[in-house]
C-alpha cells in the first residue's frame, strides 16, 4: 500500500482540487484530508480518525456510509452490463425501473424522467428543454430565465450564471446574458425588520414582477429555485413564499423550475420540497439523494404537459437533438435503484424530518441564547446556525475575520464535519437522512463547543 506521504506528494504534485485555493494547497499552507473509509454517518481518513460527517458529503449520501445493498447492486450491475447508451430508445432494466420509480414518488402530473450525471448538466439541460418548449410554441423571444441571489444551480457556464453567489461570478465572466436574479427569499436578512413573513413574501414576489416587467413579460421563459435555499444559506422560505412567486409565474406564462438537487428523496422530511411548500413545479432537477452519490447520476423530471409540447416538437422537428453518453448510465440506475429502495426501507424521509426537528430544537436550546448566534433555522436535516457580530441591531462580521470557517475547523477538531458555507458565517448542518437523536446530540455539542471556543461563552 502506498503511504500516506507518498499519495500526499502526489496530491499536491497532481492533483487539481475543486473549491480549493490552488496557490495554498500546492505550497502545503493548506490541509489535505485522504478519505478512506465510511459507515453510517461517519468517515475514516488516513490518518486515523473517525469523524461524524454532518454534512453527508455534499448533502448528497442520503442514506450513510457503507450501505451494501447499494454497493452490491453497483457490482452486480458491473458484472452484468457495465454500460450501454440510451439513445434511440435503448434502456436497461435498472434505467427504466428506476425512471418508473422516481415517476411513482414525484408530485401529480410529473411523467417523463431525462437522466444526466450531475446537477449541473441537468439544469443545463432543463435550460434548453425551456428554449425548445418556447421554439415549438412559436415563442423564439421568450428565453430568458429568472434565477435568485444565493441561489444553486451548478458550476457550468450557463448554470453557474443561475448560481446567484459572487464567488462563482465574479472570476469567470458571469452570469451571460439570458440569465437574471431576483431576491433571496432570505427572512432573516429582509431589508424591513418590521416586515412579518408574509409580507416579506408579497415583497419578493412584487421583486419578481418588476424585473419580469422590465425584461418584457414576453422575453422571460422560466423561473428556477430551490424549495429551501442551499448553498447561499441553508435558508427554509418564509410563510407564504411559492404560493406568491406561483402567482406572478402563473400571470406571466411563466414554467417553474423547482431545482430539489439538495431537497429531492427526503431531506427536508418530505419525498420532495415541492410536495412540502405547495409547488407546482413544470419541470423538477434531482441528483444527489437519487443514488446517494454512490455513483453519479442526475435528472430532469418533466411535466406532462410540457413533454406534450416537446412531442409536438419533435414532430415538426425530428430527433430530440440533445444527448450525453452517460445519460442513464445502468451503474448510477442501479445504485439508483437501490438507494430509492432503501429510503422507503428504512425509513428515511419520515426520520428526516423526526430527528432534523429534533436537531433543530436542540440548537436552539443550546445555542439561542447566545449573543453571536443570529438565528438557528432549518426543516428536516437541512439546518443553519447563522453568526453575527451583534444580534439588535443586527450586524454582520467581516468576512475577513473568518468566524464561519474558524467555527467550522473548531469543530473538526470536535470530531464534526459541518460546512461553512460561502457568502455569510453559516454553520451548515446536513447530516445522512439517517441520523439517530444520539448522533444529533453529538452534532449539538460540537456546535455549541465551537461556538464557545471561537466567541465566547456569550
Ligand atoms: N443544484 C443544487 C440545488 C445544488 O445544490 C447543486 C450542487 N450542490 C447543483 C445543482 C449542482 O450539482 P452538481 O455539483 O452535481 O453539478
Amino acid at each position: 500500500m502506498l503511504t500516506n506521504d507518498q499519495l500526499s506528494a502526489w496530491d499536491r504534485a497532481c492533483f487539481m482540487h475543486p473549491s480549493t485555493h490552488l496557490a495554498q494547497f500546492a505550497r502545503g499552507d493548506a490541509a489535505n484530508r485522504i478519505v478512506s473509509g465510511g459507515s453510517g454517518v461517519y468517515i475514516e481518513d488516513r490518518d486515523g480518525h473517525k469523524l461524524l460527517d454532518a454534512f453527508a458529503g455534499l448533502y448528497c449520501v442520503n442514506a450513510g456510509y457503507g450501505r451494501s445493498e447499494i454497493s452490491d447492486a453497483i457490482a452486480e450491475q458491473a458484472r452484468q452490463l457495465a454500460y450501454f447508451h440510451a439513445y434511440v430508445g435503448h434502456g436497461t432494466e435498472a434505467s427504466i425501473t428506476l425512471a418508473k420509480m422516481i415517476v411513482d414518488r414525484a408530485p401529480e402530473g410529473m411523467g417523463k424522467v431525462y437522466f444526466g450525471l450531475s446537477g449541473s448538466d441537468a439544469n443545463e439541460t432543463n435550460i434548453k428543454l425551456v428554449w425548445y418548449y418556447n421554439n415549438v410554441l412559436g415563442r423564439p423571444e421568450k428565453k430568458k430565465i429568472i434565477s435568485r441571489w444565493r441561489g444553486y444551480h451548478g458550476s457550468g457556464l450557463m448554470t453557474g450564471s443561475l448560481t446567484g453567489l459572487h464567488l462563482f461570478h465574479a472570476q469567470f465572466d458571469l452570469p451571460l446574458p439570458y440569465i437574471k436574479h431576483t431576491e433571496a427569499p432570505y427572512y432573516y436578512r429582509r431589508p424591513d425588520p418590521a416586515m412579518s413573513e408574509p409580507q416579506f413574501s408579497a415583497w419578493c414576489a412584487d421583486q419578481l414582477e418588476a424585473l419580469i416587467l422590465a425584461e418584457g413579460p414576453d422575453t422571460v421563459a422560466a423561473f428556477i429555485g430551490e424549495p429551501a435555499l442551499g448553498t447561499g444559506g441553508l435558508v427554509p422560505p418564509p410563510a407564504g413564499y411559492w404560493e406568491a412567486i406561483q402567482a406572478v409565474l402563473e400571470k406571466y406564462d411563466i414554467l417553474l423550475i423547482a431545482d430539489e438537487v439538495v431537497t429531492g428523496f427526503g431531506r427536508l422530511g418530505t419525498m420532495f420540497g415541492s410536495d412540502l411548500y405547495g409547488m407546482r413545479p413544470d419541470i423538477i432537477t434531482i441528483a444527489k439523494g437519487l443514488t446517494s452519490a454512490y455513483a453519479p447520476l442526475s435528472g430532469s423530471i418533466v411535466s406532462d404537459a410540457v413533454y406534450d409540447v416537446l412531442m409536438k416538437g419533435t414532430d415538426e422537428y425530428g430527433v430530440f437533438g440533445h444527448g450525453w453518453t452517460y445519460s442513464a448510465h445502468p451503474i448510477g440506475a442501479a445504485a439508483g435503484v437501490a438507494t430509492l429502495a432503501l429510503i422507503d426501507d428504512l425509513g428515511l424521509v419520515d426520520n428526516a424530518g423526526s430527528v432534523g426537528a429534533y436537531l433543530k430544537e436542540g440548537l436552539e436550546a443550546a445555542l439561542g441564547h447566545h449573543p453571536n448566534v443570529g438565528e438557528v433555522r432549518g426543516q428536516g436535516l437541512l439546518c443553519a446556525v447563522e453568526l453575527v457580530e451583534a444580534r439588535e441591531p443586527r450586524r454582520f462580521f467581516e468576512p475577513s475575520r473568518k468566524v464561519g470557517p474558524n467555527t467550522v475547523s473548531a469543530m473538526l477538531r470536535q470530531g464534526v464535519i459541518a460546512r461553512a458555507m460561502p457568502q455569510g458565517d453559516i454553520i451548515g448542518i446536513a447530516p445522512p437522512l439517517c441520523l439517530t437523536k444520539a448522533e444529533a446530540d453529538t452534532i449539538i455539542a460540537a456546535t455549541r463547543d465551537a461556538v464557545e471556543e471561537v466567541l465566547g461563552a456569550g
